[in-house]
């Protein structure tokens, strides 16, 4: 059991504010992702809460027990660093049983653990061998290991799977995920890898200059991001974010700037309402005569099964994500499709995401309240 919960905790290294008020509810057995772009705090975050850094202020609640100025090794929870920071010259088996042993726990008990855990990760043959003979797949399951021996109610875990190359790394992330549902334990998790994050993570907390930018599951982080940070963060190519001008023509709601003249499902009448609009480069349909979006191509990169295509409208350049041929060639004029649900809208100032109503809604639109409103 391992319900964590941060309350307003801050870190300033002089006059560097690393972490600022953030307020966490990690459940029990949530796989809870701090994503991020290097130096958001992540790392520092995480450091608080295994006990390797004091708070300048705030606190931290294991199962409500506040742990704020404990000790490490008082705390119940296991750290996974991106080193893996086995010892060189102890076994497999003794760099596994190191926690037990230094617990002074009977020899009996820590081979009989050990034995069991390196099962579980699959490193029985291994636990002869010294680090320096296993491959960094291997070395990170056994600092995996060496966390699991003595189950702790939480596993904190920064960057472990950084120091490996692309195709095991897609590995280890799918035996992270079968890890975490067998043990039913907490997991944090710090990563700067967005694909970690939204393949493994059960809620994603994402980090923007040491505060909270927005909490929520992977597909509500993607398909609703808070503000403009969220939306040009998570996805590859990110959302394309252009400013138009929201405006209402022929009895409905439309977004428009140079070469882009798409239709809205909102129910409100606004007129020249500035805005951030974006649209993510898979939701850019091609279709040569679609007047939604309208440019030229500037270059087409060829991923494997799909292809990028950049296009220049009016003053922006757009990315659109197509499956390979896309039939777009450099130079000549190209035309998109633009499903209304898709297009998202931002307040140009603070950059936080616009809500509107929706024709579906119930309520008729108040015409002098009917501008759009920031989600607090
Ligand atoms: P990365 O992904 O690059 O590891 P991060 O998001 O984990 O970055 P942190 O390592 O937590 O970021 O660092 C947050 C900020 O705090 C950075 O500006 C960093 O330079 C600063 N910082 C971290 N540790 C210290 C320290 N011991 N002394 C001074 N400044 C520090």
């Amino acid at each position: 059991m391992a319900r964590l919960r941060i309350e307003a905790l801050s870190k300033s290294f002089g006059g560097t504010d690393a972490v600022r008020e953030v307020s966490l509810d990690i459940a029990d057995g949530e796989f809870l992702v701090l994503l991020g772009p290097s130096g958001c705090g992540k790392s520092t975050l995480l450091r608080m809460i295994a006990g390797l850094e004091d708070p300048t202020s705030g606190r931290i609640l294991l199962d409500g027990r506040d742990i704020t100025t404990e000790p490490p090794q008082r705390r119940d929870l296991a750290m996974v660093f991106q080193s893996y920071a086995l010892y060189p010259h102890l076994t497999v088996a003794k760099n596994i049983g190191f926690p037990l042993r230094a617990r002074r726990h009977s020899r009996a008990a820590i081979a009989e653990r050990v034995e069991r855990v390196a099962a579980t990760l699959e490193l029985s043959p291994l636990l002869d061998r010294r680090p320096a003979a296993l491959s960094g797949g291997q070395r990170q399951r056994v600092a995996l290991a060496r966390a699991m021996v003595r189950d702790p109610g939480a596993f904190l875990m920064d960057e472990p799977l950084s120091n490996l190359d692309a195709k095991l790394r897609s590995a280890t992330r799918a035996e992270l995920i079968g890890l975490h549902r067998r043990l039913g334990a907490t997991f944090l998790y710090v990563t700067h890898d967005q694909v970690e994050a939204m393949t493994m993570a059960t809620r994603i907390a994402l980090l923007n200059a040491g505060a909270v930018e927005q909490v929520g599951t992977p597909e509500e982080l993607y398909d609703r991001p808070r503000s403009t940070f969220v939306a040009g963060f998570l996805g590859s190519p990110p959302m394309n974010l252009f400013p138009a001008v929201v405006h209402s023509r022929d009895g409905g709601l439309r977004v428009r700037a140079d070469g882009v003249d798409a239709a809205l499902p909102i129910a409100d009448r606004v007129d020249d309402q500035p805005v951030i609009a974006g649209i993510r480069p898979e939701q850019l349909r091609l279709d040569p005569d679609g007047g939604a979006v309208r440019g030229r191509v500037t270059m087409v990169e060829n991923l494997g099964s799909e292809e990028l295509v950049h296009v220049e409208v009016g003053a922006t350049t757009l990315c659109a994500r197509a499956p390979r041929p896309a039939g777009a060639r450099v130079g000549e004029p190209i035309g998109f499709r633009v499903d209304p649900a898709h297009v998202h809208l931002f307040d140009p100032d603070s950059g936080l995401r616009l809500t509107w109503r929706a024709p579906s809604d119930t309520a008729a639109p108040e015409p002098d309240a009917a501008r759009a409103v920031p989600v607090p």
